[in-house]
């Protein structure tokens, strides 16, 4: 059986793991990361599971392709994903200051009811893939037989092939002198943009769950305790993100000081004050949304090597939860 390694636990290595071990492959799965889930990122607000949760990374999807929509559509009715309608408005800042709007849509929006990430945990669960966390790779190496991936403390992995879900300035790391074969990481830092995320416990707004903000270092708050399946009880947590300017300008500031900027922006466009607000966690997301180099990919993914290396991952199939999935089943393909 033919052996692969797939470098990233997010969305784009579940769709790959799943195609790659439905069409016979032996797969495993690493991450650096504590769990699965990638940029699907969920916590509880406290340790116990009846505890309001909260979405951090991505806050929910859309699916528009038909074979995305099936494998939806078949974890809807399973209860791992579930329509999210909410409130939905604009803010704008004008001459009077910030206009919030209500801005209705027909959008079908997809939440996992207990969080985005138990969805992707699911997906690896349901397969029964090999996945496994807290092992970063340092470095990728060429044999006669395909690759070694060096795993520090966790040893050596010897694979024939390697799919490659990581952030393209991570890839190019660890590919180092084979870099040069993939095109798509010649422009590695101009692929995904920064976010700052924010989760402030803060109250509920009428008529308001869901922000596009358009002005300002924010673009987009969300109150989680609106999804589907959450625990209801008197916290509103609010996820706010910040614009991808703000997020690059202030890459390395203190997220004391980020937490503070966005509060007040925060209260300055929903007319509260942050004397309401209690922070409840800050997060750095350093490679988040698709950035100026990012052109999706007609193939979704790229392969060199002997097509014994794939790259995948959203930034190469137009961002989105959506293009994560659609590059890591083309990745699959590719191998397969
Ligand atoms: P979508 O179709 O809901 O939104 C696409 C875009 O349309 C939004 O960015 C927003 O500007 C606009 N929009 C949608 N509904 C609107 C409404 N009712 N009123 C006003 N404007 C509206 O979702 P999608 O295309 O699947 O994209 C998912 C979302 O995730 C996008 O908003 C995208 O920007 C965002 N995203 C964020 C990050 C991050 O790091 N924060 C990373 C990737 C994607």
């Amino acid at each position: 059986m033919a052996k692969v390694l797939i470098i990233g636990a997010g969305v784009a290595g579940a769709s790959a793991a799943l195609a790659l071990d439905s069409a016979g492959w032996d797969v495993v799965v690493v991450d650096k990361a504590r769990r699965p889930g990638g940029r699907c990122a969920t916590r509880r607000l406290a340790p116990d599971r009846h505890s309001p949760w909260f979405d951090y990374g991505a806050q929910y999807f859309t699916a528009r392709d038909a074979a995305f929509r099936a494998r939806v559509e078949r974890d809807r009715a399973a209860g791992v994903l579930a329509h999210w309608s909410p409130a939905v408005c604009t803010a704008e800042h004008g001459v009077g200051g910030w206009q919030l709007k209500r801005s209705p849509d027909e959008r079908e929006r997809l939440i996992g009811p207990e969080g985005l990430n138990h969805w992707v945990r699911y997906v690896f669960e349901q397969a029964d893939i090999d996945v496994r966390c807290g092992q970063p790779v340092r470095r990728l190496s060429r044999t006669s037989q395909g690759w070694r991936a060096d795993l520090g403390e966790h040893g050596q992995f010897s694979a024939d092939a390697v799919v490659l879900t990581v952030p393209a300035v991570q890839a190019r790391r660890l590919l180092g002198e084979h870099a040069g074969a993939l095109p798509a990481l010649a422009e590695a830092e101009r692929m995904l943009l920064p976010c700052h995320s924010l989760v402030l416990a803060a109250p509920a707004l009428p008529e308001c769950e869901a922000i596009f903000v358009k002005d300002g270092p924010l673009s987009w708050c969300a109150d989680n305790s609106h999804k589907a399946g959450q625990t209801r009880t008197g916290a509103r947590l609010w996820t706010l993100h910040a614009g991808p300017e703000f997020s690059a300008a202030h890459l390395e500031d203190t997220p004391e000081s980020i937490a503070t900027t966005l509060t007040r922006e925060f209260a300055a466009i929903t007319g509260t004050t942050t004397r309401q607000m209690r922070l409840v966690r800050t997060h750095r997301w350093r490679y988040a949304r698709p950035g100026p180099a990012a052109e999706p990919l007609a193939d979704r993914c790229q392969a060199a090597l002997d097509e014994r290396i794939v790259l995948a991952g959203d930034w190469l199939a137009g961002g989105r939860v959506e293009g994560a999935w659609l590059s890591g089943a083309a990745a699959a393909a590719r191998l397969a």
